[in-house]
């Protein structure tokens, strides 16, 4: 069904009609197969990069879009909608472009973000490690400095594009600037000793690799470092707010075709002589999956409006991000039961989209993350009921 969007522009509005078209002709028909197949679909980035759609919120200036994060943001559901591990591709490029966008020198990015947001080059986000996943602080491979630049060491997990990305927003220990030091770098493949571990087999976003890049004795060139040494941890944290909404409308986009698919078929199938939809106890566990779609969307949007207006929204973020991610799971749950046996097979889509939903409780940041994050602005924000 498609989603009736309150936009702020014609221009809004074109876009959305834009990506429908493509996700509709290029998305939805490949989906299944590449999903089975867990094939990459680097062309279909490619596609999405010449027609603009991999740099929306970026500035104008950069080769942008110049679009507010909330439009950019349904833009991802939609693509999400017809494909989510492209639609989670296209949220992961937007954070590892982040960095250079936020924190790089004039230089770097005159230099590097036109062909990063313009979307000729796919990025890449290595922040966890096999042994550092919620807690990223205790992360070990490191970046010591050389004559020349820094030799980089050991092993970044879990790289969505791993091995397919054009660059790598990577988050290394910099122990020449302190005992606790992090900092940020700017890795291409091209460097020698930097290389891709076998994808990980996933239960579910088949067709989005994840892979382990490993950093063996890389010797990374000077002006590669984003930000100011030492700052890696507070660039990676703040990057991963807007990720995580980019994450929410993820899960709302899945959300919302698993309901579709459920509509549809209660529509259709009939039992004890009348359509199931027809059934109370069927009617009522979809409109409970509506009403876990439209208010998951609600809380994306207004943490992504307080952004775009240049408030704090890391507290509504994380919110979105947990609120959004159940809602994904429950209502995919849900429509595998509507479809009863036939929902349990890969003839209908119910089952992937359950599968494909589980992760995103797990990744940037996990639910009981985001529920340390909520608890600790509440505790930091609220008023003593006696001051
Ligand atoms: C498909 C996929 C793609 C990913 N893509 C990327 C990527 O592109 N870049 C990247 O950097 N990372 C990526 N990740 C990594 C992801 O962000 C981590 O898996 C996630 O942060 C959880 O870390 P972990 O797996 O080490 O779990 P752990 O940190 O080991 O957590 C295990 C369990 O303990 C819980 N837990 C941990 N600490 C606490 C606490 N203090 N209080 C309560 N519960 C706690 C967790 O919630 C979880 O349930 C990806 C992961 C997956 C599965």
């Amino acid at each position: 069904m498609a989603v009736d969007r309150e936009l702020p522009t014609q221009e809004a509005a074109d876009l959305i009609a834009l990506t429908r078209e493509i996700a509709d002709a290029e998305l939805a028909p490949r989906a299944a197969a590449y999903e089975r197949e867990e094939r990459f679909p680097r062309e279909v980035f490619a596609l999405l990069g010449e027609t603009g759609l991999l740099g929306l919120p970026f500035g104008e200036d950069v080769g942008g879009g110049g679009q507010p994060y909330a439009v950019y943001l349904q833009v991802v559901e939609e693509l999400a909608m017809r494909w989510a591990s492209v639609a989670l591709g296209v949220s992961v490029h937007t954070l590892a472009c982040g960095p250079v966008d936020r924190f790089g020198t004039p230089e770097q990015r005159e230099q590097w973000l036109p062909e990063m947001v313009g979307g000729r080059l796919l990025g890449a986000y290595c922040l966890s490690e096999a042994h550092a996943g919620s807690d990223p602080a205790a992360m070990r491979a490191s970046a010591k400095a050389t004559d020349d630049g820094w030799l980089a060491s050991g092993e970044k997990a879990w790289v969505t594009h791993g091995g397919h990305a054009d660059f790598y927003s990577t988050f290394l220990r910099t122990p020449d600037d302190g005992p606790n030091a992090i900092s940020c770098f700017h890795l291409t493949p091209d460097l020698a000793g930097f290389s891709a571990a076998p994808p990980e087999q996933k239960m579910g976003l088949t067709g989005s690799t994840t892979a382990a890049m490993r950093l063996d004795d890389v010797a990374v060139p000077g002006g590669r470092m984003v930000g100011e040494p030492g700052r890696g941890l507070a660039i990676a944290l703040s990057a991963l707010d807007s990720g995580r909404l980019g994450v929410s409308a993820v899960a709302v986009g899945l959300a919302q075709s698993a309901l579709d698919v459920a509509v549809a078929y209660a529509l259709e199938r009939e039992a004890f002589g009348r359509r199931i939809v027809d059934h109370q106890g069927v009617a009522f566990l979809l409109a409970d999956m509506a009403a876990a779609v439209e208010s998951a969307r609600a809380t994306y949007l207004v943490a992504a409006r307080r952004k775009d207006a240049g408030k704090p929204y890391s507290r509504q973020a994380s919110i979105a991000k947990l609120v959004a991610t159940d809602a994904a799971m429950k209502v995919t749950t849900d429509a595998v039961q509507v479809l009863g046996g036939a929902g349990y097979t890969r003839d209908h889509p119910a089952e992937r989209y359950m599968r494909e939903a589980k992760v995103m409780q797990i990744f940037e940041g996990t639910n009981q993350i985001q529920r340390m994050v909520i608890g600790k602005h509440l505790a930091r924000e609220a008023t003593p009921a006696n001051g």
